[in-house]
């Protein structure tokens, strides 16, 4: 896809120096199912039947194996076997053992329930077998929209993209979110305001996907510091996860830009936790991007009912009770350098360019916790 030369804009921005409707642009769907609701669980057998699934994998990590018991009790003769043991970054190792259980056990559908973790590992099986693939999203990440992977090998993360990675079938059932606890209900949900933010200068920005993105940040936005007041806010509950949908489809639709590479450079060097280091980095990039994206900033800023783009997700950061120094998180002061380093190496494209000395100013700040430099 070509580089649009104009900052795109949706038919929504009504700004009063807005410019023309983008006048061309490529959209390209991606081909697949939802069930959303509460209590559609319950929904797990017929969705399987449709996708043919007859001897069901089901995939969790071991903290939600309860959660895929109930699954299992739900898909009734179509389960074949449990594998409790998803883990953070899809772990080669631990993808080579659940393809011995798809080959002992006749596997002929993978069902997930989880974030993305256990999503993470249902996409590499049926990127390596051809299996089906029906989700059950329990956090706000996205990974269930996209059709990209990340896998780790000997501690090296490599990350690939096909048609194939995609999930056929997501059920979102508000009720398997109820429990997330609210500290990674805000975290997780700051992640997938990150999507719908880089979504809106993106290389291919499109109106259509501008809309998902400013409607996804909203919708989060109202949500999230509800959930975190009341996790059992049903309301929330439901408005969290349909934004999260929103923004894992921006994230699976159109590619990300500095803040996804950052994120990635501090949790591949540093091993920081992932939804956190979404979390702080956010606000610290939209403030780099601000003069280079400026439809976008005003999105952001509509979506949050704020003034500033930056400063609103700074604020909302704070109110949400998140981490807000990577210092607080585990990243040493001595990386900032090599961060600001490695995040110009092989750079992802980007509204404003990387010039390491501003990244590097960029990251310290993020590191102490100070607010964006606005
Ligand atoms: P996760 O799946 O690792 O879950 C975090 C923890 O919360 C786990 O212990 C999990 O069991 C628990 N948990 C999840 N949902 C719960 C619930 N409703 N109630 C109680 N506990 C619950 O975390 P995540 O942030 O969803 O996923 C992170 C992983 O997904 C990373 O490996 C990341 O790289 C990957 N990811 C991939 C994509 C993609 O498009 N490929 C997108 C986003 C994230």
């Amino acid at each position: 896809m070509s580089l649009l030369a104009n900052e795109p804009i949706g038919p929504l921005d009504r700004t009063p120096n807005s410019t023309a409707p983008q006048a061309a642009f490529t959209y390209e769907a991606l081909p697949y199912r939802v069930v959303f609701g509460e209590g559609t669980l319950a929904c797990a057998a017929d969705e399987a039947d449709r996708l043919g699934i007859k001897r069901a994998l089901v995939l969790t990590t071991a903290q939600q194996h309860a959660d895929g018991s109930r699954l299992g009790r739900v898909l009734e003769h179509r389960l074949a076997a449990e594998f409790p043991e998803a883990v953070m970054h899809t772990p080669v190792a631990v993808t080579e053992r659940a393809m011995r259980v798809i080959e002992a056990k006749d596997i002929d559908g993978l069902i997930a329930l989880g974030g993305g973790s256990a999503i993470g590992l249902a996409k590499a099986l049926s990127l390596r077998s051809g299996l089906p693939q029906l989700v059950l999203p329990t956090t706000y990440a996205g990974s269930e929209m996209t059709p990209i992977l990340g896998e780790t090998r000997d501690g090296i993360k490599t990350t690939q993209r096909s048609h194939h990675i995609l999930p056929d079938t997501v059920i979102y059932d508000v009720d398997l979110t109820i429990g997330l606890p609210a500290p990674i209900s805000a975290t997780s949900g700051l992640n997938a305001m990150a999507h719908g933010v880089e979504a809106l200068y993106a290389p291919e920005a499109n109106p259509i996907v501008s809309l998902m993105a400013e409607e996804g940040i909203a919708a989060l936005g109202r949500a999230l510091p509800r959930i975190v007041a009341t996790p059992s806010d049903r309301d929330a509950r439901r408005d969290a996860l349909l934004g999260a949908w929103l923004c894992g489809t921006c994230l699976g639709t159109v590619s990300m830009s500095l803040h996804h590479k950052l994120c990635h450079v501090l949790g591949g060097s540093f091993d920081l936790p992932h939804a956190e280091t979404h979390a702080i980095v956010l606000p610290h990039v939209a403030a780099y991007n601000a003069e280079a994206a400026p439809q976008a900033m005003r999105r952001i800023a509509r979506a949050l009912g704020t003034p500033d783009a930056a400063l609103g997700l700074f604020a909302l950061q704070r109110r949400l009770n998140v981490p807000v120094a990577l210092a607080d998180i585990g990243m040493p002061e001595d990386g900032i350098d090599l961060a600001a380093e490695l995040a110009t190496r092989n750079a992802y494209a980007n509204r404003r360019s990387l010039d390491r000395a501003a990244l590097r100013e960029l990251l310290a700040r993020a590191w102490r916790g100070e607010a964006p430099l606005s």
